[in-house]
C-alpha cells in the first residue's frame, strides 16, 4: 500500500514538473505543398489560370449563359458596353485571387459612369472598380471599395490607362441547414500591393438601394466580372481554392 502510493506521488510529481522539451510544440501533421510563387505575369503553380490570354476566355460566359462578347486585345480583354457581365464557368468558394484591371481614356466616360465595373466575388459581393485617380465619388463607391459598404483605407489608385492589380483573400460567408447565416464573408485587398481592406465583414450581396442582407446561396458560385458601359480592360486573372 506504501509502496503504490509512493510510486503514485513519484508519477504526480514528475507530470507536474516534468521539463518541456523543445520537441513537444513541434507540428508534423501536415506538410505544406510545395508551390511556386508568383512572378512577374507568372501566376503561381498551384494557381487556377482565368486569363491569361485570347484562348482564356473559353473559361469565361455571358451571365446569362452563352459566349462572352466582350474585346479581346492581345493580352487583355475589354468590356464592350451593352454586352452584359460575365462570369466563370467554374464556381468558387474561398479563394486567393489576382486580377489586374485598367481604366480607358476618362474623355470615353461621362457622368457616373466613370472607369465602373466590378469584381463580384461570387458572383454577388461587388470589390468596385471605378477611375478613382481623378474623379471623387461617395468614397464607398470609389475604385477598391466593397461597394456602399466599405471604403478603401487608402486611395491606391493609378491614373487611367494604366494597369492595376487586386489581390484578395476571400472567405465565403457560411449558412446553416436552416439557411439562416453562420458566419459572414470576409475580405482582405491589396491593391498595386498596399493593403487597402484588412479582413473587412462583408454586410451581404451588392445593393445600389437600401441595405444588404444575405440569402442563404450554394457553397461555391461563380466569379463575376461587370459591364457598366465603360470600357474597363482586364488581364491576367488567376485564382488559388483556399
Ligand atoms: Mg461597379
Amino acid at each position: 500500500m506504501k509502496t503504490s502510493f509512493f510510486f503514485i506521488f513519484i508519477f504526480a510529481f514528475s507530470s507536474v514538473y516534468a521539463q518541456p522539451e523543445p520537441k513537444d510544440t513541434e507540428d508534423w501533421s501536415r506538410k505544406p505543398i510545395k508551390v511556386v510563387p508568383s512572378k512577374g505575369a507568372k501566376p503561381p503553380s498551384d494557381a487556377i489560370v482565368l486569363y491569361r490570354r485570347k484562348v482564356d476566355l473559353s473559361q469565361w460566359e455571358h451571365l446569362n449563359g452563352g459566349n462572352v462578347r466582350w474585346k479581346t486585345i492581345g493580352k487583355s480583354m475589354r468590356i464592350e458596353s451593352q454586352t452584359g457581365d460575365i462570369q466563370t464557368k467554374q464556381k468558387f468558394g474561398d479563394i486567393q485571387l489576382h486580377i489586374e484591371w485598367k481604366t480607358p481614356d476618362p474623355k470615353e466616360d461621362t457622368g457616373h459612369n466613370m472607369g465602373n465595373s466590378g469584381v463580384f466575388l461570387m458572383g454577388l459581393y461587388e470589390l468596385q472598380i471605378y477611375e478613382s485617380y481623378y474623379n471623387e465619388l461617395y468614397y464607398n463607391g470609389q475604385a477598391g471599395s466593397i461597394y456602399k459598404q466599405h471604403i478603401p483605407m487608402v486611395n491606391a489608385c493609378l491614373e487611367p490607362k494604366k494597369w492595376q492589380s487586386f489581390d484578395v483573400i476571400f472567405t465565403a460567408p457560411e449558412f446553416r441547414d436552416d439557411k439562416s447565416l453562420k458566419t459572414p464573408a470576409y475580405i482582405t485587398v491589396f491593391q498595386n500591393g498596399l493593403l487597402i481592406l484588412n479582413h473587412v465583414e462583408i454586410k451581404g450581396p451588392m445593393v445600389y438601394v437600401g441595405y444588404p442582407k444575405y440569402e442563404n446561396h450554394e457553397e461555391k458560385l461563380p466569379l463575376r466580372l461587370q459591364e457598366h458601359g465603360s470600357r474597363v480592360s482586364y488581364r491576367n486573372i488567376w485564382v488559388r481554392e483556399l
